[in-house]
């Protein structure tokens, strides 16, 4: 894609003018109250803008939900042929593509993500999504069942209604198109809620989702908090069902508020402390080492599957760590803007704050520090923490145990298999898990015995759209991405019919 330098980014990111308005039934607009947050870029410090805080429970929840049903009922999208809903979602996803640029660098200044990433592996990622469910929707059969000549069984799937979808700051758009793109292909209303430490992309994106044929209404975007309007839609009467991606905390939270109301449906993409185990069999110790310190480093280890707790065969541990400190070399924070920059700022100073609180307690728990340790670059104005590897750290201690949402890696030995599955799924957590063995038996009885919705075989972080992701445990239930998303969205009704 471009091939901008960073004096070019910089030129752009200071003439932009972010839209930082609520988006509901069709058009843009402040919150009921006027209220607005100060949206922070972690890369330096400057204000982006004032974003509207929909904080108002009864006014702007209430607008959008009622918007959204009105929408839903009317039909005018919920009961278009889907043949006719993929060609908006195909625009949609084109739309996307076309203002790629643009939408990678409200990311990259929102969240700091490096500029490389959020263009080539956010951006792809987002319209992926939307046109991967645009394509599919008209795929889809319903089903007749086997019944007696003289019934007729019907059994299908109708949209559920009305969606709200509450998403977190790691991956902005992504994670929000994995759920716009089966909700809305599947006939749905939605009302998303972006986090409100990077709202920007998912406000620009309900222009584009509008100009490519969606009827106003079936978009709404609020902005705002979760303890305001995030909660305000959970415990809304009107909202059908609520998908989430968040911390596991929160997600407790969405449980109770369903239940405190109108028994919505609660879909939940949660938190993760994922295993990455390297057997000594492993046939490339370098590519293993390589992978391990992408699935702690990417993203500035702000990934729900970051790679956090690898687990090493005692017996290759001395010659295993230099080659992983020499891959993690490869992983130096700098300024996001720079197309070079592979860890980019954390999201906030709170985050930080976060980070480097786990980096005390594992010293003080006792494990050893062997790379990193510190917030640099600190003259920029920034957040910026380096790739941090603990070693000699028992699984019981907190920075293997609780999620970090960091760079910052907890290296734990082991002697047998049977070892390395029982540490591995002493988590709460039960999202991903990595394998690294040339030994074909013990690939698929490991990938068995662990709980994890996700295991990757002499890799890390594979799949594409075809997978369903998601979580055991306390990483949260059903699946996003792939057809089993659809479950989420769809309601299924039998009709039974005397001939
Ligand atoms: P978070 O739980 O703090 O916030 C997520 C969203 O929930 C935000 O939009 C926030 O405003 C909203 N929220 C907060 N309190 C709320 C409340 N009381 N009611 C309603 N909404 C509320 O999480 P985060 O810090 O934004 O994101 C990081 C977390 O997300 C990590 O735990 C990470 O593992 C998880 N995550 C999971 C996946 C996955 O697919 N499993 C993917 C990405 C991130
Ligand atoms: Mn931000």
């Amino acid at each position: 894609m471009t091939q901008a330098t960073r004096a070019a980014w910089e030129q752009r990111a200071a003439d932009l003018m972010p839209e930082t308005r609520a988006f509901i039934a069709g058009r843009y607009q402040p919150a009921a109250s006027g209220a607005t947050f100060d949206c922070i870029s972690p890369i330096d410090g400057r204000s982006l803008g004032q974003v509207a805080s929909c904080a108002d429970a009864d006014a702007d929840a209430e607008l959008a939900v009622v918007d959204a049903r009105r929408t839903f009922e009317s039909g005018v999208w919920s009961r278009l042929a889907p043949v006719k809903r993929k060609a908006v979602m195909i625009r949609f996803a084109a739309l996307i593509e076309a203002h790629a640029e643009e939408l990678a660098l409200l990311e990259t200044l929102d969240m700091g993500k490096p500029i490389n990433d959020a263009l080539n592996v956010d951006l792809p990622g987002a319209a992926r999504a939307i046109r991967w469910y645009g394509e599919a929707i008209d795929k889809v059969y319903d089903e007749v069942a086997t019944t007696a000549h003289d019934e007729l069984g019907l059994v299908t799937r109708e949209p559920v209604g009305v969606v709200a979808a509450i998403v977190p700051w790691n991956f902005p758009l992504v994670m929000a198109c994995w759920k716009l793109g089966p909700a809305l292909a599947a006939g749905n209303s939605v009302i998303l809620k972006p986090s409100e430490k990077s709202p920007l992309t998912a406000i620009r994106l309900a222009q584009l989702a509008l100009d490519a044929g969606l009827p106003a209404g079936v978009l709404n975007v609020l902005p705002g908090f979760g303890h305001t309007v995030g909660k305000a839609l959970a415990l809304h009467m009107d909202v059908d069902t609520l998908v989430f991606t968040g911390s596991t905390r929160i997600a407790k939270q969405l449980m109770v508020y369903a239940g405190e109301s109108n028994m919505k449906r609660v879909w939940l993409e949660a938190g993760g402390k994922s295993p990455h185990i390297i057997f000594a069999d492993t046939a490339d110790l370098a590519a293993a080492a390589a992978a391990a310190a992408s699935a702690i480093a990417f993203n500035q280890g702000e990934v729900c599957t970051a790679g956090s707790r690898l687990l090493v065969e005692r017996s290759i541990k001395a010659r295993f760590m230099p080659l992983l400190i020499e891959a993690l070399g490869q992983w130096k924070p700098g300024h996001p803007l720079d197309p070079a920059t592979r860890v980019g700022a954390l999201v906030d100073r709170q985050q930080l704050e976060t980070v480097l609180g786990y980096i005390q307690a594992g010293h003080d728990q006792g494990a050893t520090l062997v790379a990193g340790g510190n917030r640099v670059l600190e003259d920029t104005g920034g957040v910026f923490v380096e790739p941090t590897v603990f070693d000699e750290v028992n699984n019981r201690m907190r920075i293997a145990q609780e999620e970090i949402f960091g760079p910052v890696l907890s290296v734990i030995s082991f002697d047998t298999p049977e070892q390395a599955v029982q540490i591995a799924n002493d988590s709460p957590f039960g999202l991903a898990a990595g394998v690294w063995t040339s030994d074909l038996s013990r690939a698929h009885l490991t990938a068995k015995a662990l709980r994890a919705g996700s295991v990757w075989v002499n890799q890390y972080d594979g799949g594409d759209m075809t997978a369903p992701f998601g979580g055991f445990k306390q990483s949260g239930n059903g699946r996003d991405k792939s057809l089993h998303a659809l479950d989420k969205y769809t309601e299924l009704k039998a009709t039974w019919i005397k001939l």
